[in-house]
C-alpha cells in the first residue's frame, strides 16, 4: 500500500498527505456522532480539520522557501495526523540559517493569526461573559469557523515553540546553542532538554490525558534520531565517496535481457545494478524491478530500468551522500569519476563506514 497519497506541487515540492490522516477524519465524524451531532456539525468540523491542514502547509511552506533562500531544495511536504514535515535537502549547519529556516514556519502562523484577528472581530468575543461567548460560538457560522482557525493557528505557534526535537522550538534552542558552541554539544544539550519535556509530557499525560503520552514518544524519539544523525554527520566529517564506495561491481547494457540480471542476482550479492552504453551511465536497474519484471525474463533492462536518478562525484563529501540517502527513496547512486563510472554506494555501506569510523573514534 502506497503510505502517500499525492495532491500536486507548490514551488516544485510535492504535496503529500499519509493515509493514517483519514483515519482523522474517520475518527471525527464518529466522535461528532457519539455527541449527538448533525450534518452541519459533522461538516463544519471536517472543513475545519481540512484548513488546520492548509495552515499546516502553508508553515511547512514557511520552512521551505526560506531554504530556498539559502539554496537548499525541499522534495516534499508530508501531511500526518499529527502535523506536517517539509523534507529539506539537507539542514542548514549555519545556527544563523538554521534558525531562520526553523522560524519561518511558526511565524507563517502568526500572520494567519494575526489577518484572522483583523478579520473577524475577536475583541468583541473577549468582552462577553462566558456563557454569552459559549452561546455565540456554538453556532456553525463562519465567522466562528475562522476564529477556531484563529485560536489552532496560535496553538500550532505555541506547540512547535516547545523546545524539543522534532518540534521547531528544538531546532530553535540548538541554532542559539550552536552560536556559541560547536553544533555535537549543542545537539546533544537539546536533546538532554527535549528528553527532559517528554518525561513531563509523560507525567501529565498519564494523569490527565493519553494523547500527551503520544507527543511524548515522538519527543523523546525525536530527540534520540536528531542526536544519531549529528553525530553521524561529524564521523563523515573530511570523508570523500570514493573512500566508502563499492568498485567491483557488475553492470549491464540497456540492450541486455533481464536474465542476466536475474542471474547476477542469484549467484552474488549484488541487487541493483548500473545500466551503461558507450561508457555513459543510462540508467538504474533497482532490485524491485526485476522482481516485478522476472516473469519475461527476455524483457530489455533498458525498458524496465528506471532513468531519473542522482549520481555522486567520487570526491564529493560523504556528508552529502548521508543527506541524499535520507531524502530519497533508492538509497543506490552511481559514483562518477571525471564523467565516467567507477563504483556505487549504497545505504548498507555507508552505514558500514559510519560503523568502522565510530569504531576509530571510541
Ligand atoms: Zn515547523
Amino acid at each position: 500500500m502506497k503510505a502517500n497519497l499525492n495532491l500536486g506541487s507548490v514551488f516544485g515540492i510535492e504535496i503529500k498527505i499519509h493515509w493514517t490522516f483519514f483515519f482523522l477524519i474517520l475518527w471525527i465524524v464518529f466522535s461528532e456522532l457519539k455527541r449527538g451531532g448533525n450534518t452541519a456539525s459533522i461538516l463544519f468540523n471536517v472543513a475545519l480539520v481540512f484548513a488546520v491542514f492548509v495552515c499546516v502547509i502553508l508553515h511547512e511552506l514557511g520552512h521551505a522557501l526560506m531554504a530556498k533562500r539559502f539554496k537548499i531544495d525541499t522534495k516534499k511536504i508530508t501531511l500526518l495526523p499529527i502535523g506536517g514535515m517539509a523534507s529539506l535537502e539537507r539542514i542548514p549547519e549555519s545556527p544563523k540559517q538554521e534558525l531562520l529556516v526553523t522560524l519561518a514556519g511558526p511565524l507563517v502562523n502568526v500572520i494567519i493569526a494575526l489577518l484572522l484577528y483583523f478579520a473577524i472581530p475577536v475583541q468583541e468575543l473577549m468582552h462577553l461573559n462566558f456563557t454569552e461567548t459559549f452561546e455565540i460560538l456554538s453556532s456553525f457560522t463562519l465567522q466562528n469557523f475562522l476564529f477556531y482557525l484563529y485560536i489552532v493557528n496560535i496553538a500550532l505557534v505555541v506547540f512547535n515553540l516547545i523546545p524539543a526535537f522534532p518540534m521547531d522550538g528544538g531546532r530553535i534552542l540548538r541554532a542559539l546553542l550552536a552560536i556559541r558552541m560547536n553544533r555535537i554539544k549543542a545537539t546533544q544539550i537539546a536533546s538532554t532538554i527535549g528528553q527532559f519535556i517528554a518525561i513531563l509530557f509523560l507525567l501529565v499525560g498519564l494523569l490527565y490525558n493519553p494523547f500527551l503520552i503520544f507527543i511524548a514518544l515522538i519527543v523523546f524519539l525525536g530527540a534520540y534520531g536528531e542526536n544519531q544523525m549529528v553525530h553521524h554527520l561529524e564521523l563523515l566529517k573530511g570523508h570523500t565517496v570514493k573512500e566508502s564506495s563499492i568498485t567491483n561491481i557488475t553492470t549491464f547494457n540497456p540492450k541486455d535481457t533481464l536474465s542476466k540480471a536475474i542471474k547476477a542476482v542469484i549467484t552474488s550479492t549484488e541487487n541493483n545494478f548500473v545500466i551503461i552504453e558507450n561508457n555513459a551511465v543510462k540508467g538504474l536497474l533497482f532490485y524491485q524491478d526485476i522482481m516485478e519484471h522476472a516473469k519475461n525474463e527476455n524483457t530489455l533492462i533498458g525498458d524496465v530500468m528506471t532513468t531519473t536518478f542522482k549520481a555522486v562525484d567520487s570526491n564529493d563529501d560523504l556528508k552529502k551522500v548521508y543527506q541524499l540517502i535520507h531524502g530519497q527513496k533508492n538509497s543506490f547512486f552511481p559514483v562518477l569519476e571525471n564523467d565516467k563510472l567507477i563504483g556505487v554506494i549504497d545505504a548498507v555501506n555507508l552505514n558500514e563506514f559510519i560503523v568502522f569510523q565510530s569504531k576509530l573514534v571510541q
